[in-house]
């Protein structure tokens, strides 16, 4: 091979400049396994690329929760598609309870409602306009037994069935196919007694504390927190707890929230 001296130099050049890259890319490849374990002891701390290290945006998608995590003891905390579900404790009342019933028929949606037991024996018409109204039916204790979870398998379903039979004095062809703890206190014990009954325990996913009146709360102001909480924490799968007995703010904030998720979500009776 014939090469002017001047094209050996140019050749040479280019080698060494190419043997330097390929030192370069190596050497560019390698650090990321010495950074992850001897990690050498930094005085500066360096945020910054911790932050980079992690890559992940996730962009606000809606998921279907379809992958339903459990509430307490196995219970039930969305409805299982991208559908949400309302629904109304501590009733039938009979100041609430017919108001909300009229706020749901005028948005043509179903819910579902948790009774108690003692309300149902008060007011059982209520029971059957609820019925009436394609709403779906919860038991929810007698008495609004807080502890009852904790109680014997034969307590528990004495006050299950007990609340169930007056469900079916006031209704008798309605379906109970729910039920929830009082405070959601859902135990192994009393998530077994109410499926040998035939219902499924259920526990939400969005609570708006409807229920509680800090002191110095107004009305408006009460009712602004449970919409800002019920818009805010809602996506697409979940149950919504509120409840209809003794809440006027709550079935005043549902004037305002019915149509807003109505826009947003399909809303179902579980
Ligand atoms: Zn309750």
């Amino acid at each position: 091979m014939r090469l002017s001296r001047s094209k050996k130099l140019v050749l040479l050049g280019v080698a060494l400049v190419m043997v330097g890259l390929a030192g370069r890319a190596s050497a560019n490849e390698t650090p990321a396994a010495p950074l992850a374990s001897p990690a050498p002891t930094r005085s500066v701390p360096a945020p910054a690329p911790v932050k980079k290290a992690k890559p992940k945006p996730k962009p606000a998608t809606v998921k279907p929760a379809a992958h339903k995590p459990s509430g307490p003891a196995g219970s039930r905390m969305t409805t299982g598609t991208k559908a949400v579900a309302l629904t109304f404790d501590d009733g039938p009342d009979p100041a609430q309870t017919p108001r909300i019933l009229k706020l749901l028929a005028q948005n043509h949606t179903k819910a579902t409602f948790c009774l108690v037991g003692k309300n149902v024996q008060k007011h059982p018409e209520l029971v059957r306009k609820i019925v009436a109204g394609g709403h779906t039916l919860c038991n929810h204790t007698w008495s609004h037994d807080l502890k009852l979870g904790k109680k014997s398998p034969a307590k528990i379903k004495a006050d299950l069935a007990r609340t169930n039979a007056a469900i079916r004095k006031a209704a008798p062809n309605a379906k109970i196919r729910y039920f929830r703890a009082p405070g959601g206190n859902f135990t192994p014990g009393v998530v077994a007694v109410a499926k040998q009954l035939g219902m499924t325990s259920l526990y939400w996913r969005v609570d708006p504390r409807d229920w509680d009146h800090p002191k110095n709360e107004t009305h408006a102001q009460h009712r602004a927190r449970v919409i800002a909480r019920v818009e805010r924490n809602t996506h697409a799968g979940a149950i919504v707890l509120s409840h209809d007995y003794a809440q006027p703010d709550t079935i005043s904030a549902y004037r305002k929230l019915l149509p807003w998720l109505r826009k947003r979500y399909k809303l179902v009776a579980l």
